[in-house]
């Protein structure tokens, strides 16, 4: 029996290279996993049928002594990033049998290393979402109590490694995607700075702060995978080279609490609790906590919510019936349009494109979209500022745990609120890394806490190892 519970990529190939097992085996037992479990998570929405095959093609790779530490590990994709050949729809109706034509950037990576790709998982239709009930094909619950959800919108990404359906993950983040669903599940996930990982391939939300980053149970496992997928491509001109900021390693650090910020109200006293404990451990540790002012990130959510469905009803102008998506026929080519996206759209996709026509509409151009654009720009100086005085700020990753499947479902609003912490990150372009902290105990339930650490653009190093450091990993 492999222990894939405490499972690490380094350890996996450590195994493999020594004969402990092979991919093949290994690979099995994820699959044997799966078939226990997933009737409950619904992690995947396509288990691939060729994971063994994949696992022989590594095991030669293996054998011929040509193994990078990546050949033969199992890793899931999110729906929204595209495989060539093999069906994307990122949890939509409309693309139920969309094939893809091509790999993104990071597929191509991946499959260079000769991974194992177990599968594609479940998401909020098209990344729109905190929760992954918006998906077409309906929820993903959270490992840690299937009454919950395991957040969103790479929910499933996240409930796949928690479960040890995966070993790792690929999902995306625009305001939290990976995030949240990560301190949701009690794992790992990077937001990379904006332009550190390539974007083609990827179906694009919000363009302007759409990443693809990992998942995994420790930080070197999200490390690893960061340093794998990163890069700059010809194919997406908003990524940069691979510099990084001043490696700041594991000298002592100087570390920001927004204090004004984390005062607005509604966090639930587990997580405050939780956050304080990390803030002590830090001390002890010997880094300096500094009180910082982040005066504009008050207005986060209500930036983000003009950007984003700004730029989503852009985006989301493809999926027609007629350049992409399943097409619907009506009288004529209009009534095609709309009754392809009628029905082949969910609830909140359509909400967001019907909000985001408005806020482009030319009356209301200037005082939505324009503003929203000026007061990003105070929110990213914020940080700028910040980070003269601090290497890292920290902040928890969400104003509480896992809430129920449902709970939240029926008012947008108080879903958006989910976000409240995350998206700010996404409007500056900077990265982040949520690493479990503590849990909140119902019960006979124990439901994971996450807290975030912020570095400044290329400062993905300086978040492995302060992350490293407070986890004594
Ligand atoms: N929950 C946020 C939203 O609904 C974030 C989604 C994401 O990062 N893809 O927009």
């Amino acid at each position: 029996m492999i222990d894939l519970k405490n499972l690490t990529i380094k350890k996996a190939h450590e195994a493999l290279l020594k004969g402990d097992y092979t991919s093949l085996e290994l690979s099995s037992a994820y699959l044997e996993q799966i078939k226990k479990t997933d009737g409950d998570i619904h992690a995947y929405l396509e288990v691939y049928s060729d994971v063994l095959e994949q696992a022989k093609k590594a095991d030669e790779i293996i054998k011929s002594g040509k193994a990078t530490v990546l050949t033969g590990i199992p890793i899931s994709i999110k729906d929204n990033i595209l495989i060539k050949g093999r069906v994307a729809s990122s949890a939509s109706k409309i693309l139920e049998n969309y094939t893809a034509t091509y790999d993104a950037t990071v597929i191509e990576k991946l499959k260079k290393e000769g991974v194992v790709f177990m599968g594609r998982t479940n998401m909020d239709e098209f990344a729109m979402g905190g929760s992954t009930e918006n998906s077409a094909y309906g929820p993903t619950k959270n490992p840690y109590d299937i009454e919950r959800v395991p957040g969103g919108s790479s929910g499933g990404a996240a409930a796949s490694v928690a479960s040890d359906e995966a070993l790792v993950a690929l999902g995306s983040d625009t305001g939290g995607s990976i995030r949240q669903p990560a301190s949701f599940c009690g794992l790992v996930g990077l937001k990379p700075t904006y332009g550190a990982v390539s974007r083609h391939g990827v179906m694009a939300m919000g363009s302007s702060l759409d990443q693809i980053g990992p998942f995994g149970k420790t930080v070197e496992d999200v490390e690893i995978l960061f340093n794998t997928i990163k890069g700059q491509d010809t194919m997406d001109s908003t990524t940069i080279p691979n510099k990084t900021s001043e490696v700041i390693g594991s000298k002592k650090m100087k570390i920001g609490v927004p204090r004004d910020f984390l005062n607005i109200g509604g966090i639930d006293e587990s997580v405050s609790k939780s956050f304080e404990e990390s803030l002590e451990k830090l001390k002890n540790l010997g880094h300096e906590i500094i009180d910082i002012e982040l005066p504009n990130l008050k207005y986060s959510l209500a930036v983000y919510y003009v950007i984003v469905p700004a730029e989503v009803s852009s985006n989301m102008a493809r999926f027609d019936g007629m350049r992409f998506g399943e097409r619907l026929s009506g009288k004529d080519g209009i009534e095609d349009y709309f009754l392809s996206r009628q029905v082949g759209l969910g609830r909140e996709v359509k909400r967001r494109i019907i909000l985001g026509t408005y806020v482009l509409s030319s009356g209301y151009y200037d005082a939505y979209y324009n503003k929203a654009n000026i007061v990003r720009e105070l929110i990213t100086n914020d940080y700028r500022k910040a980070f003269e005085k601090v290497d890292v700020i920290i902040t928890p990753t969400t104003p509480g745990p896992a809430f129920k499947i449902g709970e939240k479902s029926g008012d947008p609003l108080k879903m958006y609120l989910e976000d409240i912490f995350t998206v700010p990150i996404n409007l500056a372009g900077v990265p982040a890394i949520s690493i479990p902290f503590g849990f909140k105990e119902i019960g006979d339930k124990k439901l994971p806490l996450g807290i975030q650490f912020i570095a400044k653009h290329g400062g993905e190093e300086t978040l492995f190892a302060i992350s490293k450091n407070l986890l004594g990993q």
